[in-house]
């Protein structure tokens, strides 16, 4: 990654300057940036940290979406995931996905039934895209009530009458995905920012010509220039487009939802499984009224999500201690042997839905899976502006190719798209299980077998560069982390590679030390020493970043509200 050196940046002129770097920010700056366009990525906070990290982590086919008949969306969402398994075939696996039928019609065998044949249509030639035999898609299949009950636990019910299984694709961390592919375009000559908040446009008659932004490490503040800007701030963009038009009739979002996931220990162990939501208006295979899912992850549960109306403020997010319960509860009526309590919350997290509704309802669904790209020259004669806001993780690789598209137009360049099934830089690998085995053998010396797998699932190809440090420095080989198969070569790496400036950059993104709950104190210090030490982070430095890890751990288990 680019060392926080901004000189270049107030001198150049660029192509592309991309605000926002969660993944749709992310996938916009890698394809513009293989396009050969000279392209700059900022983000007012750490990459990926927004959104991108709040998700059920699912790379889904859009099954769902059958229930609305957006047949085109349940297509668009399969070719995409498929993509996923080929650039990056080390960040994401196929996780079974089991859903209970009733004797109720709409959530009948016969209705599922139908819906699967429909969604093999829909999905045909998915796996023809996937060039690794070890990354196709497995098909579903289903399940009596005897099978289902002996996977899950589920209570007692007359109407259960059995289940369907099918695979989605998951992800171990999602905030890697987004770095990876953040990475893999300054690998094609991209500059990427973190920590850079873009405060306003430079606007000269009605042509945007740059930005103005602060540096919020060290307090700078400057402008860069640029021949198309987009806006792709999730949450944030009409909030940021505001400061050039200066009242909301320009607004793309009507409003605001909260979705939280809690992290337990873990109560089911090889299937996730989609429980009937004991709220009102319960449908098949949808979060519109809703179900939850409870997703094995990392040795624990993940499981979400609610829904609520947004009152903190975009940047002052938080679960409540009402979401918690009521996540707990829904679990513990679905499956009463789970016996959760507060006790068994490890961690949480929320995100914002922006919606494009005018009323929020609790309870209720409301993100439309529908993606927005805006040129601002043909909606309010601003010329220069695109705003891009993503609608899934799943179809923001899509979301990027249509922008980027439309800037090359824009630039009169003809280039087309270079991101489609060509694999990231940590990505490079043909086959992933013969990969894996070939490490294990080549670092069997160094690295047990266990950890070798575990840092493919997290750096790829760039596991080398961790084996490298292991190798010529012995002493790195200590265990920051037993419970996350961590060792001090990995952190390492990480300061030295990965554009963190703060320890909660470390701890809840880059290694997820922190996201499957507090990792102890031995290792918070071990990790605030080795970022301290490379930072040259003095005692107060270190002492109020250690706080502040506290302070989200505990908010995250305990909140105030
Ligand atoms: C609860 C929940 C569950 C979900 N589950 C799934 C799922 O399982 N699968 C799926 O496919 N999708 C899922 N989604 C949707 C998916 O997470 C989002 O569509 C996606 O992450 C949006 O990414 P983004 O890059 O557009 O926005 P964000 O990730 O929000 O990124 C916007 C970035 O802009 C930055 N920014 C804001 N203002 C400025 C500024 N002035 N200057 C510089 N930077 C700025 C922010 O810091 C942020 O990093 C879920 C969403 C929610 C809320």
């Amino acid at each position: 990654m680019n060392k926080r050196n901004f000189a270049e940046l107030k001198e150049k002129e660029f192509d592309l300057i991309v605000i926002g770097g969660g993944i749709t920010g992310a996938w916009i700056a890698l394809d513009a940036s293989r396009r050969g366009l000279s392209t700059v990525l900022l983000d007012k906070d750490d990459f990926g940290a927004a959104t991108s990290a709040k998700s059920s982590k699912l790379l889904h086919g859009g099954i769902r979406y059958l229930q609305q008949l957006q047949f085109s969306k349940v297509r668009e969402s399969a070719i995409e995931r498929s993509w996923y398994q080929s650039v990056a075939p080390h960040l994401c696996h196929f996780i079974p996905f089991l859903v209970p039928c009733y004797r109720d019609i709409r959530k009948s065998k016969l209705l599922l039934r139908i819906g699967m044949m429909l969604y093999r249509v829909l999905c045909y030639g998915e796996n023809s895209r996937i060039k690794d035999f070890h990354k196709k898609i497995p098909k579903g299949w289903f399940i009596s009530k005897k099978k289902l009950v002996s996977l899950v636990d589920l209570a007692e019910s007359d109407s259960l009458t059995g289940g369907s299984v099918f695979y989605e694709s998951h992800m171990e961390n999602s905030e890697r995905m987004t770095l990876a592919i953040i990475k893999s375009a300054v690998d094609s000559g991209a500059f990427a920012y973190n920590y850079t908040r873009v405060e306003r446009f430079i606007n000269d008659d009605n042509k945007i010509k740059g930005v103005s932004v602060a540096d919020r490490i060290d307090g700078d503040e400057f402008k860069i220039r640029g021949r198309m800007i987009i806006n792709t701030t999730g949450p944030w963009i009409d909030g940021l487009n505001r400061t050039l038009f200066n009242s909301d009739p320009h607004d793309i979002t009507t409003g605001f939802s909260k979705g939280s996931h809690i992290v337990t220990r873990q109560i089911i162990k090889d299937y996730a499984v989609a429980l009937p939501s004991q709220h009102k208006g319960q449908s098949i295979v949808d979060r519109g009224g809703r179900h939850v899912f409870v997703i094995p992850w990392r040795g624990h549960s993940l499981i979400g999500t609610t829904n609520e109306p947004l009152d903190n403020g975009l940047d002052n997010l938080s679960i409540t201690n009402k979401e918690i319960e009521n996540l707990i509860f829904e679990v513990n009526s679905s499956i009463p042997s789970a016996k959760l309590d507060r006790n068994d919350v490890l961690y949480s997290f929320s995100g914002i839905y922006p919606l494009q509704a005018n009323t929020i309802k609790t309870d209720t669904y409301q993100g439309t899976g529908e993606y927005l790209i805006i040129d601002h020259e043909s909606h309010s004669e601003i010329k220069g502006l695109i705003t891009a806001l993503g609608a899934k993780f799943t179809t923001s690789r899509l979301v990027a190719e249509k922008t980027v598209d439309l800037v090359t137009a824009k630039l009169d360049l003809a280039v087309s798209c270079k991101t489609k099934g060509i694999p990231l830089t940590s990505g490079t690998i043909t086959d992933i299980e013969s990969f894996k085995d070939r490490k294990c053998v080549e670092f069997n010396h160094l690295f047990p077998v266990d950890l070798t797998q575990s840092l493919i699932r997290r750096y790829g190809k760039d596991i080398d560069s961790i084996y490298s440090l292991g190798k010529s420095e012995p002493q790195l080989l200590r265990t920051v982390s037993e419970r996350d198969n961590i060792i001090e070569a990995e952190i390492v790496y990480i300061v030295k590679n990965e554009a963190v400036c703060h320890l909660s950059d470390l701890i809840f993104r880059r290694t997820g030390l922190g996201t499957i709950g507090n990792p102890g104190a031995q290792c918070l210090s071990q990790c605030v020493k080795i970022m301290g030490d490379l930072l040259n982070w003095d005692d107060k430095t270190r002492h109020n970043e250690l706080e502040s890890v506290m302070n989200h751990l505990n908010t995250a288990v305990s909140p105030n509200n």
